[in-house]
């Protein structure tokens, strides 16, 4: 769907939710609805139409970008031009009722934009439309994660040449982030992380100093982002010979992973992917090591919804993208995570990220 189409399927939901227009300024939902990109935003869904404020470095910027909304360049912060727009509308009777987005607005925002709209318009913090809409990808943004996501998963074999006792995490991400920018990577999607030996255990250990020791596992979990779009991997090599223990531990990973992945199909609650992982790690006695949810939407950004963790009654349906990543971490000792992207499908899902998972032994 275009911008034009998001802006107008937007629109009737903020009608439905009895606002007379709509804040957006999380920037991702900025770029979702109307394509601009720049890092100062306010866009205004009114019944007169959109117009996204910027500033004056991104003239050119929103011209190239913008679709199916007007833009006006504001001497002061977007937020202010807004509400002086909003403020400057011909006085109807009551005043109008402007939905916000609560979780982008600090309290500092919130006070500038009331005392700029001087009584003429109430605020109301309004649910998550937008980022309800960015769950469902279309046709175009499918085909933008199957291209991520594929760029990003080529990472491995970096990482594979790469990893070897002695060698730092950090030359290993580094080798691996230099790839990502030859092939056309715009950036990271997140910090890689690259946790060898007993930092395995770190659930988010950021690439470090640290040298890849003689033996053990080291989690390598990375993505990229491409055309605005973000993928997420994670791959955990062994280095040296595994003991059965982490052999087992692995296996077991892995069965949970596949669990849930074959759990993922239109109507199933995103609570029942989780547990699906949880259950098998439970039947191992080693559940109390997997310390996260099992998954998250991905797409403009890195994590997005749904989330498949415990109590999530969302029901999944076609066209949603998510990671499926259960692990096990006991602190001090090992960390093991395996991490997939999967597109629901009419039927159940389809697995977008190569999906050779065999324990590599380096
Ligand atoms: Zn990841
Ligand atoms: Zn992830």
């Amino acid at each position: 769907m275009d911008h034009v189409g998001r802006l107008r399927r937007l629109w009737s939901d903020v009608e439905r939710e009895d606002l007379d227009a709509l804040l957006v300024t999380h920037l991702p939902n900025v770029h979702y609805l109307c394509g601009f990109t720049g890092s100062a935003a306010a866009l205004l869904l009114t019944n007169r139409g959109s117009i996204l404020f910027t500033d004056g470095r991104y003239r050119t910027q929103a011209r190239e970008e913008v679709n199916g909304a007007r833009v006006v360049i504001a001497r002061k912060s977007p937020l202010v031009a807004a509400a002086e727009w909003l403020a400057g509308l011909r006085r109807s009777s009551a005043p109008l009722s402007v939905g916000i987005e609560p979780e982008s607005m600090s309290v500092g925002m919130r006070e500038r934009l009331a005392s700029r709209l001087r009584g003429r318009a109430r605020l109301r913090s309004a649910p998550p439309l937008v980022e309800s809409a960015r769950m469902m990808k279309d046709a175009d943004e499918i085909l933008r994660l199957r291209q991520v996501v594929e760029l990003g998963a080529s990472l491995f074999r970096v990482a594979r040449q790469k990893i070897q006792p002695g060698v730092t995490e950090l030359e290993v991400a580094a080798a691996m982030e230099y790839e990502a920018r030859c092939a056309g990577a715009e950036g990271m999607s997140f910090p890689t992380i690259l946790a060898s030996g007993t930092r395995s255990a770190i659930v988010h250990g950021r690439a470090s100093g640290a040298r890849i020791p003689r033996s053990g596992f080291v989690v390598c979990d990375f993505g990229v982002i491409l055309a605005g779009y973000c993928s997420d991997r994670t791959r955990t090599v062994h280095v040296g010979r595994p003991s059965r223990e982490a052999r087992q531990l692995y296996a077991a990973v892995l069965e949970a992973q596949q669990a849930a992945i074959s759990a993922v199909r239109p109507g199933v609650r995103a609570a029942e992917v989780d547990g699906a992982a949880r259950g098998v790690l439970r039947k191992r006695k080693l559940d109390r090591y997997f310390t996260h949810s099992t998954g998250h939407g991905l797409g403009l950004e890195i994590h997005e919804a749904p989330r498949l963790a415990a109590g999530q009654t969302l029901k999944l349906e076609p066209g949603m993208v998510m990671t499926i990543e259960p692990g096990a971490y006991d602190p001090g000792k090992w960390g093991v995570r395996i991490e997939d992207v999967v597109l629901v499908t009419s039927s159940g899902c389809e697995v977008l990220t190569p999906t050779d998972k065999e324990l590599v032994i380096i």
